[in-house]
């Protein structure tokens, strides 16, 4: 199993650092995590877009789907249309995007993706994949991701706080690909659905998961520094992300 970033920052997109994105692929299968504002155009650096087996949307948070809307446009007009891309997301997502592009019943959005309605507990069986998705804890509905294939363990986070299923999810992962919004005391005394750099380590020591990769990183923190305080509390390795890690899980 390989992980690609497309994107990995907070919030919003800087220069060269688009939001949360990330390719997942095992054999044929190329799962999309997010599509956060900029992952399209590293979708298209990775010439990926006409193999991708299915795209998952975690939340309606626009630093996670905006960029839906530019690959719908893309599936539709570009030089390789496609139709009918298994699109995984939780409940009423698809509803929100029908509604601002006011797509009726028969507007090619609804043929451009194929929507599922997925929550927590729900397993999903994708070519090499099994895919589980666990409640985050979150302003809005938010489904975190857990992906087995080739006897590997993949787990992202999605946006979440210290609650919600991610700490079981996550249990034995290889991999636990987690946001580490802030650093220092900030976190969950200042805004309860987010994780601190440090929280992330702990939830990985407790999860026994083999690595840990940070991501959805505030743009004006330091990385190096969240990585420090990420590694004070869980032993294993520590990484952040960004646009064009490779990582083989
Ligand atoms: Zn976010
Ligand atoms: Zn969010």
């Amino acid at each position: 199993m390989r992980l690609r970033v497309l994107g990995s920052n907070g919030t919003y997109p800087t220069p060269g650092r688009p939001c949360s994105g990330y390719l997942v692929d095992s054999g044929d299968t190329v799962v999309m995590l997010d599509a956060g504002p900029g992952t399209l155009a590293a979708l298209q650096e990775a010439g990926e877009v006409g193999r991708l087996s299915a795209l998952v949307l975690t939340h309606a948070h626009p630093d996670h789907c905006a960029d839906v809307f530019s690959l719908y446009h893309l599936m539709r007009l570009g030089p390789e249309p496609r139709a009918g891309l298994p699109t995984f997301a939780p409940e009423g997502l698809a509803a929100a995007f029908a509604q601002f592009l006011r797509a009726d019943e028969d507007h090619a959005f609804h043929r451009v993706f194929d929507w599922h309605t997925v929550g927590p507990g729900d397993t999903v069986r994708l070519g090499n994949f099994e895919i589980a998705f666990g409640l985050a804890e979150h302003q809005v509905l938010t489904l975190a991701v857990s992906l087995v294939a080739d006897g590997k363990k993949l787990v992202y986070s999605a946006d979440t706080g210290p609650g919600g299923d991610l700490a079981a999810l996550a249990s034995g992962a290889h991999l636990l690909l987690c946001e580490a919004t802030f650093q220092g005391e900030q976190g969950a005394a200042a805004w309860p659905y987010h994780l601190s750099a440090s929280a992330a380590g702990a939830l990985a020591r407790a999860a026994g998961v083999g690595r840990l990769l940070l991501t959805h990183l505030n743009p004006m923190l330091d990385p190096e520094r969240s990585v420090a305080e990420a590694a004070a509390a869980f032993a294993g390795p520590v990484e952040w992300v960004a646009l064009g890690l490779e990582v083989q899980v």
